[in-house]
């Protein structure tokens, strides 16, 4: 029965590389018919935030994500916050103190630092050498006598570790270069290094899918397994694979910290969250070698890690962008019109909510649904329906301006004003028409007509546009275009 864990820190925003690996985890265990965990990995009062924590469920609930234990819903491993989980570990440790396989640790900062600068300059491995491990009683007495407040420090076993990686294959660590790891801090506090492993173990966790960065912790998470499983704590050791890296502009590794790995940015430019998980699904891993364009169901259908690549993944937001607006046109209208609808009221909208106007929004949609690859881009194709007067925008008006405008805009007024007002068709004879007159095809003849209309170079069909808006509007602001 496959467990997988979901398990941030809630320090930040939400970024895309953490959605990813939730992805990945939520996919594999839906494909298996297994568990997803949820847990809360906050033992870092100085970083966590019950903000970010917040921002956390929010991000799960909005991406679509559902999950089989965790917060909200509980389960039988509760609690699914490590910050309330203080006395397993504390209790853990005590355990692992007492079977000899970690040491209390009494080396000052300023020791380690002066041992380590010594190590690097005689060329030899500048991890932690062990000084603590084997302490007599005598020495641990006058350490306690100075006054010192000792870490715990996990013992590392002197020999290879080995494991089969999920997606990159075998991988061995030499023992000098994995050496023994603070598990419990001076004041008491629990380490990443101790309660990741040891909750994985309780939750009986079987496949830990994770970002490449956390690969270094592997072997120190094997060797603590083998001792807890000695201690009768964990029952089975997970499998672990580890996500290729995911790299951003420059083929620099896209931190947190870029703007572009912020989930809220694609929130607020409205990707919908089935186009985002598409896009992000493909950082690592492929449908198959022909589409990338597919719905979340297909995605869990197909999911295998089999088919993550080890090699890293490039993010390219023009083809998010692109993948997002196949998914805007697989919505159906209704849905669309729907989903739209944050964007077409404040704050977003650049006109006054009384002015927003149903019915032509439910006319327009359609038209919308096929042009935009964000919902965000909905205002400035539409806002011409909505605002009192076109936006006034000067380089447009300067590339519709070319030949004799005032004198196409003229005879294409009078044609439209004798128009059938009830046809788009019959928009365009009367705009095709004036064109004839000056000696202009239909597109240099439509763009100062929709420039005078919705103030824009491009935008929607135009004579859908016009229709929708109705004749007094238009002609009303052509009118304006001519004074
Ligand atoms: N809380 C850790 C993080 O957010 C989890 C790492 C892991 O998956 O083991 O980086």
């Amino acid at each position: 029965n496959v467990r997988v864990r979901f398990c941030p820190s809630p320090t930040g925003n939400p970024h895309v590389g953490l959605v990813r690996t939730a992805l990945f985890n939520w996919a594999y265990a839906r494909h298996n018919q297994g568990s997803l965990v949820f847990r809360i990995e906050d033992t870092d009062a100085a970083r966590d935030s019950e903000e970010s924590y917040e921002q956390l469920l929010d991000s799960m609930r909005w991406l679509g994500f559902d999950w089989d234990e965790g917060p909200e819903i509980g389960g039988p491993h509760a609690p699914y916050r490590q910050s309330q989980r203080m006395d397993i570990y504390k209790d853990v440790a005590e355990k692992l103190l007492t079977a000899g396989h970690a040491y209390r640790c009494y080396c000052s900062t300023e020791e380690l630092d002066a041992r380590r600068d010594a190590a690097r300059a005689a060329g030899k491995p500048s991890g932690y050498d062990g000084h603590c491990r084997d302490l007599s009683a005598e020495q641990t007495a006058a350490y306690e006598a100075e006054g010192r407040q000792p870490i715990v420090r996990f013992r590392m076993p002197d020999e290879a570790i080995t494991f089969e990686d999920l997606v990159r294959g075998e991988i061995t660590y030499q023992p000098e270069n994995v050496p023994d790891f603070g598990i419990v801090r001076a004041n008491g506090a629990p380490l990443y290094t101790l309660v990741n492993p040891v909750d994985d173990a309780l939750m009986e966790i079987t496949h830990v899918l994770r970002g490449e960065d956390l690969l270094s912790s592997t072997p120190r998470q094997i060797a603590l397994y083998k001792a807890l499983t000695e201690l009768g704590i964990a029952k089975l050791t997970p499998a672990f694979g580890h996500l290729p890296y995911v790299m951003g502009e420059g083929n620099k590794k896209l931190s947190k910290r870029d703007p572009q790995a912020s989930l809220n940015l694609y929130r607020e430019r409205g990707f919908l969250p089935e186009g985002l998980l598409n896009y992000l699904s493909l950082l690592g891993w492929s449908f198959s070698a022909d589409q990338d364009v597919f719905s979340i169901e297909d995605m869990v259908a197909k999911f295998d890690l089999a088919d993550v690549n080890a090699n890293p993944a490039r993010f390219d937001l023009k083809k998010a962008e692109s993948i997002n607006g196949d998914h805007i046109r697989m919505l159906d209208v209704k849905a669309f019109a729907a989903a739209c609808e944050p964007w077409l009221r404040a704050p977003f909208a650049n006109w006054a909510p009384e002015d927003f106007d149903q019915a032509a929004w439910e006319a327009i949609a359609p038209h919308a649904q096929t042009r935009v690859t964000v919902l965000s881009d909905i205002t400035a194709n539409v806002d011409f329906l909505f605002l009192k007067e076109p936006v006034e925008d000067e380089a447009s008006w300067a590339k519709a301006m070319k030949g004799d405008p005032v004198g196409l805009l003229t005879t294409a007024r009078a044609k439209l004003e004798a128009a059938d007002w009830a046809s788009a068709d019959s928009l365009k004879e009367a705009v095709l028409a004036a064109g004839e007159e000056h000696g202009l095809k239909l597109g240099k003849a439509q763009a100062p007509v929709r420039v005078a209309v919705t103030g824009r170079t491009v935008g929607l069909p135009l004579f859908e546009s016009l229709e929708i808006l109705g004749k007094d509007k238009t002609l009303t602001r052509i009118d304006a275009a001519l004074a």
